[in-house]
C-alpha cells in the first residue's frame, strides 16, 4: 500500500486497522535469477535489480532479521567529502540518491541534510582538509573551509582553546548529515517486496554450490535454492562466505562500537567529527548524542566490543567538548566491519562464473547504501561494472591500483 496523509487520515478515523504487514514472509522457491545474501545493501540491490533492470525472480537471503547487520547499527551518518578520483564520484552518486530517497521509496527514512563538519587543529591539517574541500569543489560537490569563528558559530559548546587540541577551523559540507538506519531497511524492504523480491529471513546460507567453476546455487539453513547469479553482500562475514566458494579476500574482520547518551535537550545540530582523535558525533532526535570512534583493533567475529576502545572514545570526545562528561551512556553496541587493504570497497565479479561480490565497506559503508545497490544490480544485470564503480575491482590489490584514501597502505586497524 502507499503511504499518504490520506492513508494516515483513513487509517487514523478507523481504528488503524487497516494497514498492511510491510513485506510478505515468502517461503523460499526452489530456485531464482538471482540470489543475493545479505540484507544490507542486498536489500537496495534487489530493489534496483527490480526497478532498474526488470529483474523478477529475485531472493534477498538474510541469516537474521532485517537490520540486524551493520545497516541497523550505524551511527547513520552520510556525506559525499572524499578525495580520491576513484571515490567521488561513487559516494556524490549515492549523496543525489539520498537526496531523493524518501519519494523514490515512499517511506519516510529521515533523511536529514544537517552538515557534517570535520575539524581541524593545525596548519598541516588546514592544508589537507583545503586539499579535500578543492577535490570535492572540482567535482561539482559542496565544501567550505570555516576558520574558528566559522566554527563557534555552529558549536558553541567546543573547547576551542584546548592548550593540546585548539580548533584552527573546520571542513563543512552542508549537504551531508544523518539518515535513520533501521528506516532505510524497511523502505528498500518493503520497496523491493512490492517489486516482487522474495525477502527470506531466518535464512543462513552455509555453502555455495559450484559446478564446472560457475556458482549454481546455495546451501541454507532452509535448504537448497538454485540461482542463476549468486551475490554477496555480508559485510563483516564476506570472508567466510567467499571462502564457501573456494576464494581467499583481502579482507579483515573487525568489530567497531557505537553509543548513545541519555536524551538532552537540542546541543548539537550538525555533525561533528574530532580531528585530533577518531570522535564522531550528532544528536538524534530523541535527544540522545550518537557518537562512535575506532575499531575495538582486534580481529573478532562477535558483535560486541571492550572496555577499552568506550574510554578512548569518550576520551575523544571529552577532550572536544569537556561538558559531555557528566552524560550517562544509554547503550552501546558492536558490528562486524569488513575491513580491505586500502579502506575502499569492492563491488566486482569474482573469479567463480556468476558469483558477484560486494564487500570491504570499513566502516563507511551505510552512506554507500543506495549506491552501492545500485551499482552492486547494475554488474550483476550487466555483467560489467558501473561507471560510478570502476574503480572497485578486486584485482588491485595484485596490480597495485588501490583506493587508499587515508594513505596508510594495508593495515586495516588504520583505516
Ligand atoms: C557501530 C557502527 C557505526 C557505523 N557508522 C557508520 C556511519 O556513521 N556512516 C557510514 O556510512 N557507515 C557506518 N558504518 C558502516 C556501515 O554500517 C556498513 O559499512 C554498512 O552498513 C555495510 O552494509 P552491508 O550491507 O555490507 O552489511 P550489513 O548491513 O551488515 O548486511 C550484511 C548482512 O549479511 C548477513 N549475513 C552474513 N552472513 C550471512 C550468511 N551466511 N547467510 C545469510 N546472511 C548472512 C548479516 O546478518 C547482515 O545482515 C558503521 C558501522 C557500525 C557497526
Amino acid at each position: 500500500m502507499r503511504y499518504s496523509v490520506f492513508s494516515i487520515l483513513a487509517n487514523g478515523l478507523s481504528g488503524n486497522r487497516g494497514w498492511k504487514p510491510v513485506w510478505r514472509e515468502p517461503e523460499p522457491k526452489p530456485e531464482y535469477d538471482a540470489v543475493i545474501v545479505g540484507a544490507g545493501h542486498g536489500l537496495a540491490t534487489a530493489y534496483y535489480l527490480a526497478k532498474e533492470h526488470g529483474l523478477r525472480s529475485i531472493a534477498v537471503l538474510e541469516k537474521g532479521y532485517l537490520g540486524s547487520g551493520n545497516i541497523g547499527r550505524n551511527t547513520t551518518i552520510v556525506r559525499s567529502n572524499y578525495l580520491l578520483p576513484g571515490n567521488v564520484p561513487f559516494y556524490e552518486w549515492s549523496m543525489k540518491l539520498w537526496e531523493g530517497l524518501e519519494r523514490e521509496l515512499n517511506y519516510n527514512a529521515m533523511v536529514s541534510q544537517r552538515g557534517v563538519l570535520n575539524l581541524f587543529h593545525s596548519d598541516p591539517q588546514r592544508d589537507a582538509y583545503a586539499r579535500r574541500g578543492n577535490a570535492m569543489r572540482l567535482h561539482g560537490i559542496d565544501a567550505e573551509l570555516l576558520d574558528t569563528e566559522g566554527v563557534r558559530r555552529l558549536a558553541p559548546m567546543v573547547d576551542f582553546d584546548n592548550a593540546r587540541f585548539p580548533v584552527k577551523g573546520g571542513l563543512l559540507q552542508k549537504r551531508g548529515g544523518t539518515v535513520r538506519h533501521d528506516a532505510v531497511v524497511w523502505g528498500y524492504g518493503r520497496a523491493a517486496d512490492t517489486l516482487g523480491v522474495d525477502i527470506i529471513q531466518n535464512c543462513e546460507v552455509t555453502g555455495i554450490k559450484v559446478e564446472g567453476g560457475r556458482a549454481v546455487g546455495v546451501e541454507t539453513s532452509r535448504g537448497f535454492i538454485g540461482a542463476k547469479k549468486v551475490a554477496l553482500a555480508v559485510a563483516g562475514n564476506s570472508s567466510r562466505v567467499a571462502a564457501m566458494a573456494g576464494l581467499r579476500l583481502p579482507i579483515e574482520t573487525h568489530v567497531i562500537q557505537a553509543f548513545v547518551s541519555e536524551g538532552i535537550k537540542p546541543f548539537l545540530d550538525i555533525v561533528m567529527t574530532f580531528g585530533a582523535g577518531h570522535f564522531y558525533v550528532s544528536q538524534s532526535d530523541k535527544g540522545g548524542l550518537v557518537f562512535g570512534g575506532d575499531l575495538d583493533g582486534y580481529n573478532s567475529y562477535a558483535q560486541r566490543g571492550n572496555l577499552p576502545v568506550v574510554e578512548d572514545v569518550c576520551e575523544g570526545g571529552m577532550a572536544l567538548m569537556p561538558g559531555i562528561g557528566r552524560l550517562r551512556i544509554l547503550r552501546n553496541w558492536g558490528g562486524l566491519m569488513d575491513m580491505s587493504m586500502d579502506g575502499s570497497p569492492i563491488i566486482d565479479k569474482t573469479p567463480v562464473e556468476g558469483l558477484y561480490l560486494n564487500a570491504g565497506w570499513c566502516y563507511g559503508g551505510f552512506k554507500a547504501t543506495p549506491a552501492s545497490g545500485w551499482c552492486f544490480a547494475h554488474l550483476i544485470a550487466k555483467d560489467e561494472p558501473h561507471p560510478a564503480a570502476a574503480a572497485y575491482r578486486l584485482d588491485r590489490f595484485g596490480s597495485g591500483r588501490v583506493i587508499d584514501e587515508k594513505g596508510v597502505g594495508a593495515h586495516p586497524n588504520l583505516h
